[in-house]
Parts: C-alpha cells; structure tokens; sequence
C-alpha cells in the first residue's frame, strides 16, 4: 500500500515530538512515526530531567545556542501548558583547591554563553546551603531546573494532535529512498506500507545514523559514525539530603556522577560514563564501588548500603573515544543535498533542554 504526507518526522523522542509540534503549529501536514509501541522510550526517558542553563558548552556552538535559547522556550512552555517543572537551581562544587580553575573557566564559559547570572559560593556560604556538601567553593546557577520529560513529551504530541497531526506507533521506517518529487519511506510493522512524503526529518536519536544509511540517495559521507556511551544511575533511598543539583566539576567528556532531584524528591546519582558498543541498556551493579568513591568527594555523608542501582541511558554520540566533544548536527539540504530532509545527529545532552529551540530550527530549515 502507498500513501502520502507533507512531512514525516521519523522518531518520537522529545525531540521528533517537538519538531512534529513545532512543524504542525506551522500548518504542516504531519505524522511521526515511532518504531517502539509507545513515544519516548528510548534517550528521552533515560536522562537527568535536568534543565541546563548553558554553562559548559563552546563558543558559538549550536549547544550553546540552543542550550540558552530552548532553556527560555522550556521554561515558558512549562508554565504556560502545566508541565510540571521546578527552578531548583544547581551548585556545581570544586572538591579541593585543584579544581578552582574549573569553577573560573565556568564561569567565564557561562558569561560567554549569556548565562549572567552564576554566583561564586564561598565553602562557608555553601556550608549553609547544602550542610551535607563538603567542597572548597562553589557556582550557583539559580537558572538550572528539574523537568518532567514525559509530562513535556505528552504536551507536545497534544498540541500537534490539536492541529491534526498524528503518531504512528509500531512503525519503524525500514529504509527509504530520496528522489527529486520527495522521498519515499518503507514503513514496516502490521500495516507496512510505503510513505511518499515531501519532507522528512530523520529524529531517531540513536539510530538516526542507520535510519539516514538505509534512505538511497543520502551521501554517506554526510553520515557521522554512531558511537553509543553508556551512563548508570543510581537512588539514594530515604530523605534527600539535599534541596538543589549539585555537579562536581565536569571531565572532559561528561558531566561526572552528579546529584539529581527528580519532582518526586527521589534523589539520583549519576550518569557515569563507559564506551559500549551496541544499544543495550543493561545495568552493570559492578560500579557501585566507583560510585561510593566518586559521591563521597563532595559528600562524605554518604552510607554503606544506601545506594539502589535505577538505571541507565546511552548518549547518541558522532565521536568516538578520544576525539574531542562533538556539537549536535542539524543537517538540511545545503549540507547533504537532498530536498527537504532534515537529518539530527549526536543529540545528546542539552538535547532534552534545547528541545524547543531545535523544533525552531528544523522549522526554519524547511522555510528555507
Ligand atoms: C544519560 C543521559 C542523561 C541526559 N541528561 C539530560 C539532561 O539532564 N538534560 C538535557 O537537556 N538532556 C539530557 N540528555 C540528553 C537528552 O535526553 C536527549 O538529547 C534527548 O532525549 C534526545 O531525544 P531524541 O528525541 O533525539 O531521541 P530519543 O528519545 O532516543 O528518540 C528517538 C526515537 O526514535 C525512534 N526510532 C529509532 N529508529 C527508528 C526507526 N527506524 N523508525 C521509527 N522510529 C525510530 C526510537 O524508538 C525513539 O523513540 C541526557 C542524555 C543521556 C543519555
């Protein structure tokens, strides 16, 4: 069977869920489809929940960019539709003297960014507002809050339901095929049929390398290589011994095993991070040691026994071990040639924050 659409958005993560909003509020004919039998299942369910101000990320670089900007969008969205949210804050904490010049170059960074509003914590100041944190000094970051990623992505799917888009769920797009009218997609699942749509944006987060390899007629060398890097989290059983994030000063590729409050107050910490080389989101208990040792540098407190393995998420990465942090890749036409196609790559964190602010420019790709 063949049918055809404006515009298919393969892919119903926070991301393709935003694109698909942001895509049907414009006028467009829509439909996503979703290989899962349910919408984020994958990367959008497994991450912090955090709201990133947009403090770490490089100069000019399209994580900055979005970072700031899908922050502002987020935070009015959330108020203005009822998903739940909280401004929580998070102090990023230099566990000894060695780290002070990380905390400095954040703050420059942040400035950079237009994140204005970071205030240097003094360990006394900081004594007083998390007791339980042991640390040399400190960088508030009022801007910084915890979302609930599901109640978002439902909100989004409404608001494009609301304007006739739909959700194909069970349908995995198979392969596909770019010609000069549009491109065709092999949608598989009971009702496999071929999908000729006029645009497509190719959001399918960790497979978006092999969904874009099986489209004909995407130049593979437009195509990054998929790398897959694993994070665990684990719970703090009892009460929260703290009221806002707290991030140890960050290694070169991660965030470092930070704490999370989500908006049930249960505390997480985590992600740690390992290179894997298939998608498989088994939890590997035998970190715990390291997570005892990494968690006890800033806080001491920390009991034998209290922590509970939660689970993990894989960051959709473009570059492999060694090489230096890639930024996202939002990749139309002027990049890979074919019309109206827009292929997202490498969307890890920021992405859930910056959500909004890639649907924008998706959307302006398109216009364009
Ligand atoms: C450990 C971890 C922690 C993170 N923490 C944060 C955070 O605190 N704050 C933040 O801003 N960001 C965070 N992120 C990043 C954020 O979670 C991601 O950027 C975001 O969820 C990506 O959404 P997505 O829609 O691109 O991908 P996904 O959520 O993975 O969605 C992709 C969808 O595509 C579907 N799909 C795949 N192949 C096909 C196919 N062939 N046909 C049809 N459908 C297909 C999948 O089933 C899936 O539902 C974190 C990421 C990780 C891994």
């Amino acid at each position: 069977m063949a049918e055809s659409i404006e515009c298919a958005v393969i892919g119903a993560g926070v991301v393709g869920l935003a694109v698909a909003r942001r895509l049907a509020l414009a006028g467009r004919e829509v439909v996503v489809l979703e290989a899962e039998k349910a919408f984020g299942t994958h990367t959008s369910a497994r991450n912090s929940e955090v709201i990133h101000a947009g403090i770490y990320y490089p100069t000019g670089s399209l994580k900055a960019r979005l970072c700031v900007a899908g922050r502002k969008a987020l935070y009015r969205y959330c108020a203005d539709h009822g998903v739940n949210h909280k401004r929580i804050g998070k102090i990023i904490v230099a566990c000894d003297e060695s780290e002070l010049p990380g905390l400095e170059k954040y703050r420059r960074q942040a400035g950079i960014n237009g994140v204005g509003d970071l205030q240097v914590l003094t360990a006394d100041a900081l004594g007083k507002m998390e007791p339980e944190v042991r640390c040399a000094a400190g960088l508030l970051s009022p801007s910084t809050g915890i979302v609930d990623s599901h109640g978002l992505m439902l909100s989004c799917l409404g608001d494009a339901e609301a304007r006739g888009a739909s959700l194909a769920l069970a349908s995995e797009v198979v392969s596909g095929r770019a010609g000069n009218d549009g491109i065709a997609l092999e949608v598989g699942g009971a009702d496999a049929l071929t999908l000729n749509c006029k645009t497509v944006v190719n959001a399918a987060g960790l497979r978006a390398q092999a969904v874009a390899r099986s489209i004909a007629g995407i130049p593979p060398q437009t195509i990054p290589p998929a790398w897959y890097a694993i994070g665990h989290y684990y719970t703090l059983s009892g009460t929260a011994p703290f009221r806002r994030l707290i991030y140890p000063v960050a290694r070169q590729d991660w965030l470092g095993v930070h704490v999370t409050v989500d908006l049930g107050g249960q505390v997480k910490f985590g992600p740690d991070f390992a290179w894997i080389d298939r998608i498989d989101y088994r939890f590997d208990t035998g970190r715990e040691s390291a997570f005892y040792a990494a968690i006890r540098r800033y806080y001491p407190g920390l009991k034998d026994g209290a922590l509970q393995p939660g689970y993990t998420g894989i960051r959709p990465k473009i570059a492999g071990p060694g090489e230096p942090m890639p930024d996202f890749v939002i990749q139309g036409p002027r990049e890979h040639g074919v019309a109206g196609l827009v292929n997202l790559y490498g969307i890890e964190s920021p992405g859930l924050t910056a959500s909004l602010a890639i649907a924008d420019t998706v959307h302006d790709l398109l216009a364009a």
